[in-house]
């Protein structure tokens, strides 16, 4: 059963003041470049150059966008008279110079047109426009969500890092994040630690963290109170392991040292305050 709604509702409309969803023009791929949308990539209050090839409009973002959703909606087009009148040659409205300059190249709706929301066209990139179109195998086609691809990680510092890095350019994206995630084997170098300094340094702490003073924040299954060793200076510093680098802390506190912005004074606080460590 051919499902008639689908298409039916998919008829490009000029932006107006208000909608929530917008219609964005899509440029074939040509020679060296990659398909490329009407996207603000000037910016939303940015200008941009529209209109005929040869006779070119500057209007804000929101301004050339309906202006080149009404004139493909018209068909609006006209008769120049080019190559110093040697010739007549019919041009059609609905165009955009895709960049700041006059001899930018001119692009039209060649590919198509993806409907998407208004809030998201920041976010957007040329190829998603164009990939929907692909998928979609039609010149029209509306996208609720724009997902964002698995950035793989093989340790959790490139993981903390990485995803540092991509806090702005997913925007509000969806990631597609990963059904099973795949295994993988490490060959990272590991200290090879005493564990009587683990059971001295525990037992001293008493179920305290020796860094807040607070009581550890839960019981392990074996009755136990839950607190972490960690080493002053750190192993891979060239750090010891003895109980005079080592303190049982609060996985809070341990968060901390490893990764506050005032770790460095949380350190000094512990060498006044913990009579067993000494500096290295
Ligand atoms: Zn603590
Ligand atoms: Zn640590």
């Amino acid at each position: 059963m051919l499902n008639l709604f689908s298409w039916v509702t998919l008829v490009i409309e000029k932006y107006q003041v208000g909608d929530s969803y917008v219609w964005i023009p899509v440029a074939k791929e040509t020679k060296g470049n990659g398909v490329r949308a009407f996207l603000p990539f000037n910016g939303l209050d940015g200008t941009y150059l529209h209109g005929y090839k040869a006779r070119i409009s500057e209007s804000k973002y929101l301004d050339a966008l309906s202006d080149i959703q009404r004139a493909y909606i018209e068909n609006e087009n006209e008769v120049f008279s080019v190559n110093k009148g040697a010739k007549d040659e019919r041009q059609y409205k609905a165009k955009w110079r895709h960049g700041r300059e006059q001899n930018a190249p001119l692009l039209g709706p060649t590919k198509g047109w993806v409907k998407v929301k208004l809030n998201r066209i920041q976010y957007l990139k040329d190829s998603e426009l164009g990939m929907a179109l692909d998928k979609s195998s039609d010149r029209y086609c509306q996208v609720e969500d724009f997902t964002f691809k698995p950035v793989l990680c093989n340790s959790a510092e490139e993981l903390i890092e990485k995803a540092e890095n991509l806090k702005e350019k997913i925007g509000d994206r969806i990631p597609d994040g990963q059904r099973v995630p795949n295994k993988c084997t490490t060959s990272q170098e590991a200290f090879i630690r005493d564990a009587a300094v683990v059971a001295y340094v525990l037992g001293v702490a008493n179920g305290s963290c020796e860094c807040c003073g607070e009581k550890s924040p839960f019981i392990k299954f074996n009755g136990e109170s839950y607190l972490e060793v960690h080493h002053v200076r750190h192993l891979a510093k060239g750090g010891s392991d003895t109980i005079s680098n080592a303190i049982a802390i609060c996985p809070n506190c341990h968060r901390e040292l490893h990764f506050g912005i005032d770790s460095n004074l949380l350190v000094e606080k512990l060498y006044l305050k913990v009579d067993r460590l000494i500096r290295e």
